[in-house]
């Protein structure tokens, strides 16, 4: 007999022999030790067959003949990965057009193969949970909560604005489960700490939780607790969407229309995407939740593909705040980042006693440097982007790769002396307002300051407690956050999310300066929202100013269906990376006149199968063409990218590019299905 086996590697399974005595304990989902390369390695087994020795799809088959090796041991007694978590792994592999391995990886924590024991399961918090507020159910809330709860299986779409009481139910959703299990993703850390103590104060000790803040012994922990059976709730960003439960019966994907919820790197796996086709394959129930949904989903729910819910009003029907468009180019202002008028808003809502919160989406103190004698300004040496100047450690850093210098004194090029900060990033939209109230007290909220561990968890305390007049920060501040005393929420400048060169700019916009607004007038008092902008007639803004977020829907859709971006295509991006910039373009030429063949080749099929259809099954692509940001990390990139309505054909067309050029030397191809990002 032999067994497939799956590494936590980027592969698929290798085929191994099953010596007689370990038979009859070999299943699927165990783990098994097997001699790997010169080692040995701990893997998990995917299937077992009776086969006879010359198979062709041995996994160290690429020299032929060779002889399977037979497996040493097996590590557990009944299986570590349920079935269905390992269809789910495979499927990952396949859709991403990566590999079962590499999606393992991403789906069990690494100490499981390394045949660790859990590690200590102490997770620090430093106080001790509230008791739950238990509050009667708006009627909105009840009837969203029957639909759910009289389905077995299905997606909704729970598509309320902020402040109408998602959290409650989806919590709900879950104490209706009875015996069955639920799985919660949240984006990122920045919704999790508030998250965190609505579900312990919910749950308790029947919550498991995974953020980035955990270490691997904590992380293997958290899994084993869930594993083992011991928990009713797992919450977590992207990677709980694999959390090892044998019977779950719900998923939430709460904020589902975060960028975040997509992994950038390696396997690059949308958890709301995974979760939807874990939802299908156990055949369960997934809630998706936002205030303002993707095109796509929301797309979807017109067609029927997922049950619409709707919570119109905020609890206890506050009012939704009052928007108002700052236009900057008419506005007066003694400071950069700020009107007088905000300024003298801001001042009140201090002297009132109430918090304010304030967004510059871009961190640092100042995006660029410029001589303004010769016009030279520092960029990354390794990616082709110009440096950010953090005041604070006094460097320029690269928000890319990472790297970064120390400025000089004069300038580098000209020997010039007149060096300016052009721009703000938080850091001097910090520094400007405390110049201007002295007496504020202001805390930063940035990816600089919440590198360490629980340091945003405290943030957000001081916050709810009331130590902090002004909240300023990134995204990070809009998203998810219940501070019922903030009154005031400001954008500082909403260029710097309006212009990016991609088709989703508007779409991502528009969602984040309606998740701002959704933070202000949540308790006693209505909120108001001031975003300062030098393009006020963008029509994203209108959209804004009246939470319309149907009408913004129907403007972008008609836009979307004229050049036939998402939801009306599927998209595939190839991304090539290349050490040197001439060979990038040499090379590129070659894939070019290879994509050519394909592309002509595909016409004539669609055409002969069925002429009427050929836009179905059509794919178009756009490029190859050096990709918007052309330089990161020393490699040179161009991408490619196929748009079609049939994600089959799509997904074969870029297999069939792959390996077409799979010959050509000194490039490295990444593949991302439906990216979220293109540049
Ligand atoms: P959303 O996620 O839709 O923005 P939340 O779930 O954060 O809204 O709810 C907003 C606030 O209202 C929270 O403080 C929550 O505890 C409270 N809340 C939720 N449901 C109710 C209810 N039925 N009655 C009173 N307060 C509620
Ligand atoms: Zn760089």
């Amino acid at each position: 007999m032999q067994a497939d086996i799956l590494f936590p590697i980027n592969a698929e399974a290798f085929t191994y022999i099953i010596p007689e005595e370990l038979e009859a304990k070999i299943k699927i989902g165990v783990r098994v030790l097997a001699p790997f390369k010169r080692g040995k390695k701990v893997g998990i087994v995917q299937s077992v067959e009776l086969r006879s020795q010359n198979t062709d799809n041995a996994g160290f088959s690429l020299r032929k003949e060779i002889t399977l090796k037979p497996i040493e041991a097996v590590l557990d007694n009944e299986p570590l990965i349920y079935e269905n978590l390992l269809k789910l792994i495979k499927w990952a592999g396949q859709y991403y057009i990566s590999t079962s391995g590499l999606a393992l990886k991403n789906a069990v924590p690494s100490g499981i193969f390394e045949g660790k024991k859990s590690g200590r399961s102490r997770i620090t918090y430093d106080e001790e949970v509230k008791p739950a507020k238990i509050f009667a159910l708006t009627d909105e809330q009840k009837k969203a909560l029957s639909v759910i709860n009289d389905a077995r299986s299905g997606a909704f779409l729970l598509h309320g604005v902020t402040g109408s009481g998602k959290t409650e139910v989806y919590i709900r959703a879950i104490e209706a489960l009875g015996d069955k299990e639920a799985i919660v993703l949240v984006p990122e850390i920045a919704l999790t700490a508030q998250m965190i103590d609505r579900f312990r104060s919910r749950f308790g000790e029947k919550a498991a939780f995974f953020h980035s803040g955990l270490s691997p012994g904590e992380r293997l922990s958290q899994w084993w607790k869930i594993r083992n059976g011991e928990v009713k709730v797992a919450l977590g960003v992207r990677s709980a969407v694999f959390a090892p439960f044998k019977s779950p019966g719900l998923i939430v994907i709460d904020e589902e229309h975060e960028a975040s919820y997509k992994q950038f790197e390696g396997l690059r796996y949308s958890a709301r995407d995974v979760a939807l086709a874990r939802a299908k394959l156990e055949g369960i129930k997934i809630i998706l939740g936002s205030a303002t949904p993707s095109m796509e989903t929301f797309y979807h729910a017109k067609k029927g593909k997922l049950a619409y819910l709707e919570l119109k009003q905020r609890i206890e029907r506050k009012p939704m705040p009052r928007v108002e468009i700052l236009d900057m180019t008419t506005e007066e202002k003694k400071t950069l980042s700020y009107s007088d008028k905000l300024l003298s808003v801001l001042k009140e809502n201090i002297s009132l006693g109430r918090q304010s919160l304030i967004m510059l989406n871009r961190r640092g103190y100042s995006p660029f440097l410029i001589c303004t004698d010769c016009g030279y300004t520092y960029k990354c040496p390794a990616c082709s982007i110009t440096l950010t100047y953090h005041k604070d450690t006094k460097t320029l850093n690269c928000h890319y790769c990472g790297s970064y210098l120390k400025p000089q004194d004069v300038c580098p090029q000209c020997k010039g002396v007149k060096v300016k900060y052009i721009g703000a990033g938080t850091q001097r939209a910090e520094e400007e307002l405390i110049a201007a109230i002295p007496e504020l007290s202001l805390k930063r909220m940035d990816r600089d300051t919440t590198r360490r561990k629980l340091s945003h968890y405290r943030i957000v305390k001081d916050m709810e407690d009331k130590k902090i007049d002004v909240l300023l920060g990134t995204q990070m501040v809009a998203k998810g956050h219940d501070f019922p005393n903030v009154t005031v929420a400001a954008v500082v400048l909403a260029d710097v999310a309006l212009n990016l060169p991609d088709f989703r700019s508007p779409e991502r916009t528009f969602q984040l300066f309606t998740q701002l607004a959704g933070r202000a007038g949540r308790g006693d008092f209505p909120g108001d929202v001031y975003i300062q902008t030098y393009e006020p007639h963008h029509y994203v803004f209108d959209y804004v100013r009246d939470h319309d977020y149907t009408g913004f829907y129907q403007k972008e859709l008609d836009l979307r269906r004229e050049l036939s971006y998402p939801p009306f295509s599927k998209l595939i991006r190839i991304i090539f990376n290349f050490k040197n910039k001439e060979n990038a373009a040499k090379v590129m030429r070659v894939v070019s006149a290879r994509l050519k063949k394909i592309t002509a080749a595909q016409d004539s099929r669609s055409r002969i199968q069925d002429p009427r259809s050929a836009g179905e099954a059509g794919v178009e692509i756009l490029g190859p063409a050096p990709a918007p940001v052309e330089k990161i990390r020393n490699l040179w990139r161009w991408h490619l990218i196929l748009k079609g309505k049939n994600s089959k054909a799509l997904r074969r067309t870029a297999a069939e590019i792959l390996e077409t050029i799979k010959d050509i030397k000194g490039m490295k191809a990444d593949v991302d299905v439906d990216p979220i990002n293109l540049l």
